[in-house]
């Protein structure tokens, strides 16, 4: 079974994603830890997120202890995984790995391209989003938590730049595939919206099944 997440910056996907494969017994895929592990080695080597070659070789090199890194959360991070994800070269380089995950066991994968373009025939696919302002407020108390000092201001700025980055690009643009079923959690909590798209699954795969 394969359950595709996808939704703008800061939409509660991987908290939902995560909790959503623990209920199925599903391996989980963070797919935005690619970009940003591929981001954090181009910016290490000193180079350009916009440098192809630089963000291709970052994306072909990456290990197993580059997506386990702990500090890929950070603004800039953020900014530069857009960056690397804008470029075809480097998109491809890591579609192989995102489907053999997925096929080897099943998968929830969360991501901007599942239900398009990586997994196009997926079982469930659902677009999580929320409003520009519950996502920022979300992100904002997240990076509270971790002690990083932000203005909520600069917080709504960064989510806004990102998504309208990630749906102008013309390499696989952020979209709601048109058999996604869409999930708005502005009003929900994190709770609230696990009950919610954990019923949606089972409905859709029942009715999938019978
Ligand atoms: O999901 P997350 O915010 O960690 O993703 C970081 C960035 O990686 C996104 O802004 C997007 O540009 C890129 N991304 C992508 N395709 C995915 C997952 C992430 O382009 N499947």
């Amino acid at each position: 079974m394969i359950i595709a997440i996808d939704g703008p910056a800061a939409a509660g996907k991987g908290t939902l994603a995560k909790r959503i494969a623990a209920a199925l017994g599903l391996p989980y895929l963070d797919t935005g830890i690619l970009y940003r592990a591929t981001a954090k080695r181009v910016l290490e080597a000193g180079a350009d997120p916009a440098d192809t070659k630089a963000a291709l070789a970052a994306a072909q090199s990456l290990g197993k202890a580059d997506l386990a890194r702990t500090d890929l959360r950070d603004a800039a991070t953020s900014r530069a995984a857009s960056q690397v994800a804008s470029i075809p070269e480097v998109r491809q380089a890591l579609l192989d790995f995102q489907r053999h995950f997925g096929n080897s066991h099943g998968a929830v994968l969360d991501g901007r391209d599942i239900g398009t373009i990586i997994f196009p025939h997926a079982d469930v696919k659902l677009f999580v989003t929320a409003s520009v302002e519950a996502r920022a407020e979300r992100r904002y108390k997240e990076c509270l938590a971790r002690g990083e000092p932000v203005a909520l201001v600069e917080v709504i700025a960064d989510v806004q730049a990102r998504d309208e980055a990630d749906r102008t690009r013309a390499a696989a643009p952020l979209m709601k595939a048109p058999d996604a079923e869409l999930i708005d959690t502005t009003h929900m909590n994190a709770d609230e919206a696990f009950a919610y798209a954990l019923a949606r699954i089972r409905a859709l795969t029942t009715h999938a099944a019978g």
